[in-house]
């Protein structure tokens, strides 16, 4: 049996929120299995340790001066919702790396609050990151894959953005409509050989789970050989979003695969 369309080895990526939780899992499971990755977010000092991580592992595996397997990483600030940051980012990472074979908008943000206390920015501000941002990033790289051969775009959205969610009105708003508009681009873009396809994590053991939902389970606990478990690890979603980037998903487009778990037939 082989694992080779599996891989994403020799892949320019980028992915939107790489500085922590799912983002930087995608970017260290991608550079280790030999892509060039881009890790980006809104400061540069919460990126650059991600990167120089990539960098310093790359190096370590390289034996007697011989170039190792392992994908190299840069460091680019920016704020997805800033058109002309979305821009740059695509320039710095032509010049690094050449063009960008798969865009991955995880960057994504949310606050826990009853409908009645989302004031307008607050709204705006859910809607400007989860849905313009895919939106900019999207149009922005996805050029570029046009002109090329094509390309993979994974957008993260949520299952609040299947179900709705109680305390997240805005966020689960945002991120129905990222899974909606993953299957308009990819009818859209098909013939320019560019899949579309989404992911809709359930409760996943990250930095932002920890600060919005004030869920401290720690993601070393989490035993992934469990199947009986509602909160999952980061790395369960970087296996998914390879999967999404890779060949092996081929026949894929326009979907979105929910990873959160256990179904409860009671709720
Ligand atoms: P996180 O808070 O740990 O990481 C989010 C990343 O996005 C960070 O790097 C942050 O700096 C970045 N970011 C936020 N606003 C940005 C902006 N305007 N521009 C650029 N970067 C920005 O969150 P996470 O839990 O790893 O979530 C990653 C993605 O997965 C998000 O889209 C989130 O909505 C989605 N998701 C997470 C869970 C979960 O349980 N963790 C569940 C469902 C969906």
């Amino acid at each position: 049996m082989t694992t080779d369309q599996f891989s994403v080895a020799g892949q320019t990526v980028i992915v939107t929120g790489s500085s922590s939780g799912i983002g930087r899992s995608i970017v260290e499971r991608f550079a280790e299995d030999g892509a060039n990755v881009v890790v980006t977010s809104r400061s540069q000092e919460n990126i650059e340790p991600v990167a120089d991580a990539i960098n310093d592992r790359a190096s370590d595996e390289s034996e007697d001066g011989e170039e190792s397997d392992y994908g190299r990483a840069i460091a680019v600030e920016c704020d997805v919702t800033d058109r002309e940051a979305v821009e740059a980012l695509r320039e710095a990472t032509i010049e690094a790396f050449g063009p960008v074979d798969v865009l991955v908008n995880n960057a994504g943000a949310s606050f826990v609050a009853d409908f009645g206390d989302i004031s307008p920015n607050g709204w705006k501000t859910i809607v400007d990151i989860n849905l313009h941002g895919t939106y900019h990033c999207t149009q922005v790289v996805g050029e570029g894959m046009r002109e090329a051969d094509g390309g993979r775009i994974i957008n993260m959205a949520s299952v609040a953005g299947q179900r709705g969610s109680t305390g997240m009105s805005h966020y689960g708003a945002a991120k129905a409509a990222v899974i909606n508009f993953t299957t308009s681009l990819a009818t859209n873009w098909a013939e320019d050989g560019i899949r579309v396809n989404c992911i809709a994590p359930g409760l996943v053991a990250t930095e932002g789970v920890r600060s919005q939902m004030g869920i401290d389970e720690d993601e070393g606990g989490i035993d992934r050989t469990e199947a009986d478990r509602r909160i999952g690890r980061p790395e369960e979603i970087a296996d998914a979003t390879q999967f999404l980037a890779s060949p092996a998903s081929s026949y894929l487009n326009g979907e979105t695969i929910t990873v959160k778990g256990v179904p409860r037939l009671d709720e």
